[in-house]
């Protein structure tokens, strides 16, 4: 298997994760992993879940995320769900050259899916001389999530660390797509097979997007949940999430949809190729990796 990219089938829809690279989250820059992912659990109850993982909560000093972006090949369209965070870091920004790889260059994708308008999931939406990086996509955003960043909302909202790292992302990379973008506001077939749906929280106007051919779904959660612990502890939220109490709110929504459809599940944080299916325990789920 290629470590970068992994393929599969959503009935006859050609699909791919492909890696942008990963980020570490570490001190002084993020608060140490356990803080940050579960901003508000309870420190005993935390220390043994993280147990039940393998994880000695003391010694978690860095969670080394990977950027998992999605593209599907419908045979009308290609799809690219997120772009990555080209210039964040020297470990990230891989998208094109593992595009590349698997044959597909940037003038190729029609549509470009932004779940939010966070570093890692803008961060490749424009090239280095400021340009659109698909110059032939159309762009779909939530309206509510392209209003908080091109205004002055997110100012108002962010620390002087968010304005530093999320605020220029988000001035960089979108005011240049401006022109090749259509904004939505209710859940929304993309192209014929591919939706937007609603799933605000981690950001004002987040999204999901779900896959659907001959019966077979997928769910592209985006940062619905940033740990497979979320799926556990649905009521743990992170640090970065904008409305916790929606973000509870819309993970319940989101994987009892994706429990009810047998759907396959991809999230952009999760171990590479960050693929898998949710099993309902308790009042909870449980993740479970595909193999
Ligand atoms: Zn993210």
């Amino acid at each position: 298997m290629e470590a970068d990219i992994y393929r599969f089938e959503v009935g006859t829809f050609k699909c791919m994760a492909v890696s942008d690279g990963t980020l570490t989250y570490a001190p002084p820059t993020f608060p140490p992993p356990a803080m940050f992912l579960f901003a508000n659990a309870p420190r005993e109850h935390l220390e043994q879940v993280l147990r039940r993982h393998g994880i000695q909560a003391e010694q978690w000093l860095e969670w080394v995320s990977p950027y998992i972006c999605l593209v599907v090949n419908t045979g009308q369209h290609l799809v690219l769900v997120d772009t990555g965070a080209d210039g964040l870091a020297p470990s990230t920004g891989r998208l094109l050259e593992n595009l590349h790889k698997a044959g597909i260059a940037p003038e190729d994708i029609d549509t470009v899916v932004l779940t939010h308008g966070h570093p890692d999931h803008i961060g490749g939406t424009t090239d280095t001389r400021g340009r659109p990086a698909f110059p032939n996509a159309r762009h779909i955003m939530w309206k509510d999530e392209w209003d908080f960043w091109t205004s002055e909302q997110a100012e108002l909202k962010l620390d002087e660390h968010g304005k530093e790292v999320l605020l220029k992302a988000a001035r960089d990379n979108l005011p240049p797509i401006e022109g090749q973008l259509d904004l939505i506001d209710h859940d929304t077939e993309v192209v014929p097979g591919v939706s937007a749906v609603a799933a605000p929280g981690h950001t004002p106007g987040h999204m999901a997007v779900a896959v659907s051919s001959l019966g077979q779904q997928l769910l592209c959660l985006s940062d619905t949940v940033l740990h497979p612990i979320h799926m556990e502890q649905p009521q743990w939220h992170a640090a970065v999430d904008f409305a916790p109490a929606q973000v509870v709110t819309t993970r319940r929504r989101l994987l009892d949809r994706a429990t009810a459809e047998k759907a396959l599940v991809l999230a952009f944080h999760f171990p590479f190729p960050g693929l898998g299916h949710v099993a309902p325990r308790g009042e909870a789920w449980r993740w479970q990796p595909i193999e």
